[in-house]
C-alpha cells in the first residue's frame, strides 16, 4: 500500500537552534519510516515578513540546508527541497488567489498576531496578506495528507482545506486530498535565560554550536535565582536547567538530581555536568554529521538542488492537472 504524505518546510530567516530542532526536525526525522515526507526551505516564505533585507536569504539557506541534512532527514527516504527552485508554487499560488475571498485570508488569527509582533516593519503587503494561500499551495502541490504542525498553525490548515473544497467545487474535479494537522508535542525548552529559547531573546543553543560552545552555554545558563551559595537548598520546579533535563536525562538520574538540589547535597555544576553529558550524548550524531557538512559547503545544497528536481516533476504533474481543470 502507498504511503500517506507529509509535507512540511521552515522558512530561512536564521540558524536552527535546539527549540527549531525539538519542536520540529526531530520528529520529522521520525516520520520518514512511516510516510512519504516532502521537506522544504521556504525561501519565499521568508520574503513575505523579510522583503525589505534580503542580503542574507542565500546564505540561510545552505545554513538550514546543512541544519536539516545534520539533523538526520535522510534523501533516500524523503524529497527534500527548495521552494523557489520549484516554480510551479508560484503558478498555483497564483490560480488560488483567483478564487479565494479576501476575507478569508484576514480572518486568519495569525495575520492580525504577527502584525502585532512585527511592529518594527510594514505589513500591509499583498504578499504577507497571501502567505496562508501560498501555504496551501505548498501543501496541495504534493498532495499531502498530513501536516505536522503546532496548536498555532492549525488555522492554517483548515484554511487549506477550505482551499480545497471551493477548488474541487468551481471545477467539478477531486484532484486534491483535504490536508490534516499532524499535531507536534513540543516540549518545554527554555533558553539560557531561562525564558523562552528564541533568537529574539538571544538565548539559544544552535544546531551549529561544537560540543565545547555546547558545554559552555550550559554553564552559564540560569538557575533557580534563590541558589546564590553552593549551600543553599534549591527547587528544580523554578530552574530553567531542570527543564533541559526533563528533555535529557533519564527519570531515575532527574529524580536524584532534584533531591540533591533540594538538599544542596549537590552543586549547580554537578547537576549541569550531567545534563551536559547526556545532551553530548543525544547530539553526538547530529553534531558529527553537522562537522562533515561545514567542511564540505558545498555538498549540502547540492543534496536540495537534486531533491529540488524530484520536488518539481511532482509539481509538474499536478500542475497539469490543475491547468486541466481550470481551462488555462
Ligand atoms: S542544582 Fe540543578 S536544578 Fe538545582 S538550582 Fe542548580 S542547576 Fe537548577
Amino acid at each position: 500500500m502507498a504511503k500517506e504524505r507529509i509535507l512540511s518546510g521552515m522558512r530561512p530567516s536564521g540558524k536552527l537552534h535546539l527549540g527549531n530542532y525539538l519542536g520540529a526536525l526531530k520528529n520529522w526525522v521520525r516520520l520518514q519510516e512511516e510516510y512519504d515526507c516532502f521537506y522544504f526551505i521556504a525561501d519565499w516564505h521568508a520574503l513575505t515578513t523579510g522583503y525589505a533585507d534580503t542580503a542574507q536569504t542565500r546564505g540561510w539557506v545552505r545554513e538550514i540546508a546543512i541544519d536539516y541534512l545534520s539533523a538526520g532527514l535522510d534523501p533516500d527516504k524523503s524529497i527534500l527541497f527548495i521552494q523557489s527552485r520549484v516554480p510551479e508554487h508560484a503558478e498555483l499560488h497564483l490560480l488560488l488567489s483567483m478564487l479565494t475571498p479576501l476575507s478569508c485570508l484576514e480572518r486568519i488569527p495569525t495575520y492580525k498576531e504577527q502584525q502585532q509582533e512585527l511592529k518594527d516593519r510594514d505589513l500591509n503587503t499583498y504578499g504577507f496578506l497571501g502567505y496562508p494561500l501560498l501555504q496551501a499551495a505548498d501543501i496541495i502541490m504534493y498532495k499531502a495528507h498530513w501536516v505536522p504542525v503546532g496548536i498555532d498553525q492549525v488555522s492554517h490548515i483548515e484554511f487549506a482545506r477550505e482551499v480545497v473544497r471551493r477548488f474541487h467545487h468551481l471545477y467539478a474535479t477531486e484532484i486534491f486530498p483535504e490536508p490534516q494537522p499532524k499535531l507536534t508535542e513540543i516540549p518545554k525548552l527554555p533558553g539560557l535565560d531561562g525564558r523562552k529559547m528564541s533568537k529574539s531573546y538571544d538565548n539559544v543553543i544552535y544546531l551549529s554550536d561544537s560540543p565545547k560552545a555546547l558545554t559552555h552555554k550550559v554553564k552559564t545558563m540560569m538557575t533557580d535565582p534563590a541558589r546564590k551559595r553552593r549551600t543553599d537548598p534549591g527547587d528544580p520546579e523554578v530552574c530553567p536547567v531542570f527543564d533541559l533535563h526533563r528533555v535529557y536525562s533519564p527519570e531515575a538520574e532527574r529524580q536524584e538530581i532534584a533531591q540533591g538540589c533540594r538538599t544542596a547535597s549537590i552543586g549547580c555544576l554537578d547537576c549541569k555536568g550531567v545534563l551536559i553529558r547526556h545532551m553530548q550524548q543525544d547530539l553526538q550524531p547530529l553534531h558529527e554529521r553537522r562537522a562533515y557538512y561545514a567542511a564540505h559547503p558545498d555538498t549540502a545544497m547540492q543534496v536540495l538542488i537534486a531533491g529540488s528536481e524530484r520536488a518539481r516533476c511532482v509539481a509538474q504533474e499536478t500542475m497539469a492537472q490543475v491547468r486541466e481543470a481550470v481551462h488555462v
